[in-house]
């Protein structure tokens, strides 16, 4: 017997429902923000990655799926879906095809992780991503889209926090004031931290080892050091927020530590699943382009985990949208009714209609039990009587009721 690899999971002909309902939800989303699909590959060059996720994060530094090819060359099975969506932009030299470039994307994604609740090693993301506006109105648009999506599954039980981390300027400023904090207190902290305190300091606010939690909560907070440009913009995004009725608290902790990273971060946060509460978190990467060798283009977007959402709606008594029950069960007896019964299946399916018929060999009473079993709403048992008046008689399973139908109207029937 071989197992699933540790860290990824089986999705069960009985809980795929769960993963089409929220993946359509996701597609009503983005149509209704005009946002496309784009899919990139599952695996890049690992160099993307280094630069475009960042080598002083955990991702690049201990998470990724990092092979040599046949070709001797290194692979990376992606991380997160970003990156090989900028490649995809500057590659096909999209930055002069017509702006905002809106563009969303569902995909597995690898990283080498412990495995706990809502923390797996393949995991899934919807994210979006719109290129080429550097203005506060596609901050607010990316985070009403996010919270639009929340709704749309039925999710209420979560915060939105958001925070701005400047730009190069305000940054310069505020790590010199994080240096100077943490220094004294370096020799509590994790070596992790040891190490982002020399690479970037940033990331020391996004470390989640308890002791340095507790340093960090009380670091200089980097909304007081903004210069008056990025103050603005953070401060127009509020005010679009607000006007859409789009609740949100700032949490000055929330980074998204890298050098591209400018202006708006923003998470989706629970407290229904425990330590892995953050369900969807997003902001502004105005340098990512750019730092790919593409042309300066302004970016901002957002990546939802459907892992933690399932679990999140599981856990909150949120429902899914049912599975679809077959709409006819037909069960034939001898060799002639059951060929009409399977006959009847096939037109039913041609007409688009849900339709049941044996290929187990069972008796006309098993094939009865497995169509109670499956759910299907209506019976129609074909006998000779009904192969001579071309009629079925249609069983109602919810009230018992029945009805004469005769084949011919079958679809009709059941599509009322
Ligand atoms: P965390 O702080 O929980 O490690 P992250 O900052 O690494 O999250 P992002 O890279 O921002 O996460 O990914 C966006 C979303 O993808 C997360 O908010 C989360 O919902 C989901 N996610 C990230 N890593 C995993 C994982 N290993 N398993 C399941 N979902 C994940
Ligand atoms: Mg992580």
């Amino acid at each position: 017997m071989i197992n699933i690899p540790k860290g990824t999971k089986d999705v069960l002909p009985a809980q795929s429902y769960k993963w089409q309902f929220v993946e359509d939800c996701a597609k009503k989303v983005a149509r209704a923000f005009n946002i496309s699909e784009v899919r990139t590959p599952v695996f890049e060059h690992t160099e993307l990655f280094a630069r475009g996720v960042g080598d002083t994060t955990d991702i690049v530094n201990k998470e990724m799926y990092t092979f040599l090819d046949k070709g001797g060359r290194s692979i990376t099975l992606k991380p997160e879906g970003t990156a090989g969506v900028a490649r995809m932009f500057i590659e096909n030299g999209l930055s002069s095809s017509p702006l905002p470039m809106k563009s969303y994307y569902i995909t597995p994604c690898y990283r080498y992780e412990r495995p706990q609740a809502g923390r797996l090693r393949e995991f899934h993301q919807f994210g979006v991503e719109v290129y080429g506006s550097p203005s506060p109105a596609a901050d607010a648009e990316v985070i009403s889209a996010a919270s639009a999506f929340l709704k749309e599954l039925g999710i209420s039980d979560v915060e939105l926090q958001i925070n701005s981390i400047g730009c190069k300027t305000c940054r310069a400023a505020y790590n010199a004031a994080l240096k100077e904090y943490f220094a004294p207190r370096l020799g509590e902290m994790c070596p992790a931290c040891r190490e982002r305190f020399e690479k970037n300091p940033l990331r020391m606010l996004d470390c989640k080892e308890e002791t340095c939690k507790a340093i960090a909560a009380n670091a200089p907070k980097i909304l007081d050091y903004l210069c008056p440009d990025c103050a603005n913009h953070f401060a127009e995004v509020q005010r679009l927020l607000t006007a859409q009725g789009i609740k949100y608290v700032i949490e000055p902790n929330i980074v998204r530590g890298l050098d591209y990273y400018t202006r708006t971060v923003f998470e989706f946060v629970s407290t229904a699943i425990g330590a892995q509460g953050t369900v969807c978190a997003g902001g502004r990467y105005d340098g990512l382009i750019a730092q790919l060798g593409g042309p300066q283009t302004p970016a901002v977007g957002f990546a939802a985990g459907l892992e933690r959402l399932i679990l999140l709606m599981e856990n909150t008594s949120v429902p899914f949208r049912p599975q679809p029950v077959p709409a006819i069960y037909l069960a034939g007896m001898d060799e002639l009714t059951r060929q009409k019964a399977f006959a009847l299946a096939g037109s039913l399916r041609a007409a688009g209609i849900a339709a049941e018929c044996d290929v187990m060999e069972r008796s006309v009473k098993a094939q009865m039990k497995y169509a109670d079993k499956i759910g299907a709403r209506y019976v129609a048992v074909i006998g000779e009587t009904e192969l001579s008046n071309g009629a079925a008689n249609v069983k109602n399973m919810a009230d018992g009721s029945q009805c004469m139908v005769p084949f011919d109207g079958l679809a009709g029937y059941l599509s009322k």
